[in-house]
């Protein structure tokens, strides 16, 4: 008798560059679950309530959900995680006999690997560049599990991140926030974190405003500090070889794909993400590539 293949995937716009269907096919066939990865290229934000009705029709088993779509999803969903409530978007979608569940692992994906570094971050001024989908959730990360005195925004339109300070404080009105412009080095030199949750540092993709998240001649960044960039792509990017330099803990985005990755396989699958061993591969196969 032969077992049935569960099917998941991601759901983006023109995501046939995303890792993410080796990192969980690698992981369902170390573990030997009966689980497939494949993407999803949805055209036009129209197209989603369709496609999620055709999933439940289909019995897929789960999405990953990707730019554009990860706040545009969470109309379509029959519930809401309380961390996909919390941050209006959802990263993971889990198919229950038809039913939708929409959750947001991207928050499991920042704080996870900041775990070793609480003390540090705790009651400490901490650092974000960016006021997007990335932000909120890394906001939401240190809000709930690490605590710092303040989280700074370092931002290139105050008015948005404005806004979105806003939505926390009246989630959360202990919480502190604060928004500085992307030239507030001072601001920045007392982080003991700084997140960057911009595109800024992305191979293949050049930046007229603010080309650098920090210009190199400033010294910013020390030893004293830990320097998480969400970019993955390359693995080793401008923010962090200068947080290198500078002697700064540093954590590349890589490893908030992992952990967000882990979070959403456990969901889908109930078990956990070998993702020690998946690290190992996924680095091969990076280092592999030209
Ligand atoms: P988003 O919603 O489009 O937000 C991007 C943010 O970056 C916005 O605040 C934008 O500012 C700011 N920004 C863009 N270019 C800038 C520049 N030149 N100078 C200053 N600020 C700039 O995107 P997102 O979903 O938050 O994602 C942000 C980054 O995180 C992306 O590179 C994404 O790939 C990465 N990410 C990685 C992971 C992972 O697993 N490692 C997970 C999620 C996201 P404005 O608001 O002013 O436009």
């Amino acid at each position: 008798m032969c077992s049935i293949t569960t099917i998941l995937g991601l759901i983006g716009k023109n995501v046939n560059y995303s890792y993410s269907p080796f990192i969980h096919n690698t992981a369902a066939a170390m573990l030997r679950l009966p689980f497939h990865y494949t993407v999803f290229n949805i055209a036009d934000r129209e197209q989603i309530p369709a496609a999620l009705d055709g999933a439940r029709a289909l019995g897929i088993g789960g999405f990953n959900v990707t730019i554009p779509y990860k706040q545009a999803v969470t109309t379509c969903m029959d519930r809401l995680s309380a961390e996909a409530q919390a941050v209006g978007a959802v990263n993971t979608i889990i198919n229950k006999n038809g039913r939708l569940l929409g959750c947001n692992t991207d928050i499991a994906g920042v704080s996870n690997p900041l775990k070793p570094y609480r003390d540090t971050i705790h009651q400490n001024p901490a650092g974000i560049f960016g006021n997007g989908g990335a932000a909120l959730a890394a906001i939401e990360a240190l809000r709930r599990d690490y605590q710092p005195s303040a989280i700074r925004l370092f931002v290139r339109t105050p008015e948005k991140a404005e806004a979105l300070a806003e939505q926390v404080r009246a989630r959360s009105p202990q919480t502190s926030i604060e928004i500085f412009s992307t030239g507030s080095y001072e601001a920045m030199r007392d982080c003991r974190l700084l997140i960057n949750a911009t595109p800024i540092g992305t191979k293949g993709v050049q930046m007229s405003e603010n080309p650098t998240i920090l210009p190199p001649e400033q010294s910013i960044v020390h030893h004293r500090q830990i320097v998480f960039d969400m970019v993955y792509n390359p693995l080793r990017t401008p923010f962090l070889a200068l947080a290198e330099k500078a002697g700064a803990v540093v954590i590349p985005g890589i490893e908030m794909l992992l952990a967000q990755a882990a979070e959403s396989f456990a969901l889908w699958t109930g078990t956990a993400m070998p993702v020690d061993r998946i690290r190992e591969k996924l680095f091969l196969r990076l280092t592999e590539q030209p």
